[in-house]
């Protein structure tokens, strides 16, 4: 089986399309995963949750999904992100909340755990240090987890009681073997590790290898979209520099 595995799709279509085209060219995949915040941030929040019902995507509920539902008091969440969170949720169609509504916050896939922030704290926690993610390992039980979140492109492998760390780059593949793992594609819509293109990753049960890709879309057409609907200038600027 192969899996696609996206993050953070924050609302940017240009993004989501780019990172699909680029699956497409990869071949055939069974199953697209979401890690969650599919809306927030960007200007298209409505055709990505269509576009990912339309695709049968299998999701579980980001906090800024949830914010936009009303689901999180939007004080918990910085200015810029509780503004564009106030505006996704005036865009948001009856169909649309309901979506978000019966997301899940977790769900196990065969051997992965799939969560927006960690085991620990479903949709809060970063798991961006090797102590956060050693804390972590106790608290799913499956070989695998797979999370979001941080928007940055990052695995921890645990063995013989030590964690470390990898970064994930594109060319280079991470092999699923019996140690465990918790690993994050990085973001579709907003990528945070200084790389702006869009990042995902693909799973494959055949060789039991996790691949990263990351993809150029079209960056400007998705910030012209944010300044036409008035979202803070200060996301607009953060898709370019990638941070
Ligand atoms: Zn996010």
């Amino acid at each position: 089986m192969r899996c696609a595995i996206l993050a953070d799709i924050h609302a940017n279509l240009a993004a989501l399309n780019a990172v699909l085209d680029d699956i497409a060219k990869q071949g055939k995949v069974d199953e697209i995963w979401c890690l969650g915040d599919i809306v927030g941030y960007g200007p298209e929040p409505g055709e990505c949750i269509s576009l990912l019902k339309k695709l049968k995507a299998i999701c579980v509920a980001g906090n800024h999904d949830r914010g936009a539902i009303g689901k999180i008091e939007l004080n918990y969440f910085n200015p810029t992100a509780a503004e564009a969170l106030e505006w996704t949720a005036e865009k948001l169609t009856t169909l649309d909340t309901l979506y978000l509504e019966e997301l899940p916050k977790t769900m196990d896939k065969g051997d992965f755990m799939l969560v927006h922030g960690s085991p620990s704290s479903h949709l809060f926690e970063y798991i961006i240090s090797t102590s956060s993610a050693t804390r972590n390992f106790a608290f799913f039980h499956t070989r695998y987890c797979l999370v979001g979140h941080t928007h940055v492109p990052l695995a921890f492998r645990q063995e013989g009681g030590k964690v470390t760390s990898l970064l994930l780059m594109p060319g280079r593949s991470l092999i699923l073997d019996e140690a465990r793992m918790i690993i994050n594609p990085g973001a579709v819509g907003q990528p945070r590790d200084g790389d702006p293109r869009a990042s995902y990753g693909i799973y494959d049960s055949e060789d039991s290898k996790f691949h990263l890709y990351r993809v150029s879309y079209d960056i400007r057409a998705t910030q012209d979209k944010m300044v036409q609907a008035g979202l803070p200038l200060q996301l607009v600027m953060r898709l370019e520099e990638g941070k």
